[in-house]
């Protein structure tokens, strides 16, 4: 009877350190993974949470989150009622996971700090026991709006051209800067547009009416936190319809075997898009250059302005190439024309100033070389960055004397006048650009407007009498 108790005994002892390994061996099956993805920064009226939570070829047995603000626990997510959360398999082992945050869905939400929680189970081997991983991260609730108010008077659009605001956005380090229709024109502390002493909630930004936008295109100044809350304010006074001329272009063989062959060699990116079945199909490089290469340069000249410094790097109006004749305008809307058929339509964003060939062509106003170099369509090119956004691009050159860092001086000469790139004669073609958006450079050549325009506004809101108007 004894050894029996004793077998029992034994038997109960064998069985509680198995059940101990077992619980033990439970506990080292891997927990589940959490990555917090958003919110990445503050959060307003909208706010996403998303995470992406990963277990092993197994399933998960909970996934909860939940926001924590001011000892108030507001749950967010319970895998068993997804609710409103968008859930999707990121692959075979990972779900990932996004709900809507924000004081829109979460009225309690207050201006201050907030935490998110998110807890991940699985069971473990034999379903003895849970595992779970539990990851928190704390982030802003930004609830009040950011303010912004137009300082400046007397604004007025032509389409196609360009304009300047005054104004201030707080909190200082807010975004802001002015909006035309969806392009959005950033705005640069107006310390750096000679206004001594401005504090810093105080902006300047220049903007333009694009040829190709409707002429009632909303514009707006507009400051827009880290959080999404944006304000907006209206200013413009009127807006000025320009008629854009229509031209035809003859083009032949020989203009096409001159300029598209070399065009193509300095252009990699063009080239690849040719026909492979056609190698000899001249007409079908040209309409490449011309339309898909544009495109392609347009958007190298946009991507420069990004860089544009917080300064005006010029001043006066723009000059002119010396002498020029002006053969086309701006927004010149060309139909090519190939053995009497129309073969493509593009609009041609500068205008083309000949004089007589190789002449040097000079700085139209101060600024910094970013552009020294062939570039697509417009051969041997310059470009000025005169700052906050402003530039000029000097197209088709023969040679070019400047380098790209080179800070010049206007009336500096850049190079000689050529034909290279897509370019019938020897001519210069001019473009002056508005964040990377090419505009009307006649408003920038007119002294009157630069004065009424830029000047004034600067004047009225402290910036001292420019140099050269009040010396004698
Ligand atoms: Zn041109």
């Amino acid at each position: 009877m004894e050894s029996m108790f004793r077998w029992l005994g034994f038997l109960i002892i064998l069985l509680l350190s198995l059940a101990g390994f077992f619980y033990w061996s439970a506990g080292q099956t891997t927990p589940p993974t959490i990555t917090i993805e958003q919110p990445a920064g503050p959060v307003g009226q909208q706010g996403t949470l998303q995470f992406t939570a990963g277990v092993g070829r197994t399933i998960f047995s909970g996934i909860d989150a939940t926001l924590e603000q001011n000892g108030k626990t507001f749950p967010l997510f319970t895998l068993k009622n997804p609710g409103s959360a968008v859930v999707t398999r990121a692959d075979a082992d990972h779900l990932q996971i996004a709900v809507p945050i924000g004081k829109a869905v979460l009225p309690e939400l207050q201006q201050g700090t907030a935490s998110v929680t998110i807890t991940a189970s699985r069971t473990s081997f034999l379903r003895i026991r849970d595992v779970h991983t539990t990851v928190s991260k704390t982030f802003a609730i930004t609830l009040e709006p950011p303010r912004v108010a137009v300082l400046s008077s007397k604004h007025y659009l032509n389409h196609g051209g360009s304009e300047f605001v005054i104004y201030r956005a707080t909190p200082p380090d807010v975004r802001s800067g002015v909006r035309v229709g969806t392009v959005e024109y950033q705005g640069y502390p107006a310390s750096g547009a000679g206004i001594p002493g401005a504090d810093p909630s105080l902006k300047v930004a220049f903007f333009a009416l694009l040829h190709d936008q409707p002429l009632d295109s909303r514009v707006v100044a507009f400051a827009r936190d880290a959080a999404g809350n944006e304000v907006t304010a209206s200013f413009v006074d009127d807006v000025f319809e320009k008629p854009f001329r229509k031209s035809r272009i003859p083009i032949d063989d020989r203009f096409l075997s001159r300029v598209v062959p070399e065009i193509l060699a300095h252009s990699p990116q063009a080239k690849v898009r040719r026909s492979i079945d056609n190698p000899n199909d001249l007409l079908g490089d040209f309409l490449i250059v011309n339309g898909d290469l544009r495109r392609m340069n347009a958007e190298q000249i946009a991507a420069l302005s990004l860089k544009s410094p917080a300064a005006l790097l010029w001043k006066g109006p723009f000059a002119q190439l010396g002498n020029s004749q002006v053969e086309a305008a701006f927004a010149d809307a060309r139909t090519y024309v190939y053995n009497g058929k129309d073969v493509d339509q593009q609009t041609h964003l500068g205008f083309d100033l000949a004089v007589t060939a190789n002449v040097p062509v000079v700085a139209a106003n101060s600024g910094t070389i970013v552009n020294a170099d062939w570039l697509g369509i417009y051969g041997n090119c310059v470009i000025i960055d005169h700052g906050m956004g402003i530039a000029s691009l000097y197209g088709h050159l023969s040679s070019i004397d400047v380098k790209v860092g080179d800070s010049v001086a206007k009336g500096q000469v850049l190079g000689r006048s050529g034909m290279t790139g897509l370019a019938g004669g020897d001519h210069l073609h001019f473009t002056m650009l508005v964040g990377g958006h090419p505009v009307n450079p006649v408003e920038w050549w007119d002294a009157h407007w630069i004065q009424d325009r830029v000047e004034r506004k600067l004047q009225e809101a402290g910036a001292p009498t420019p140099v050269a108007a009040a010396t004698r």
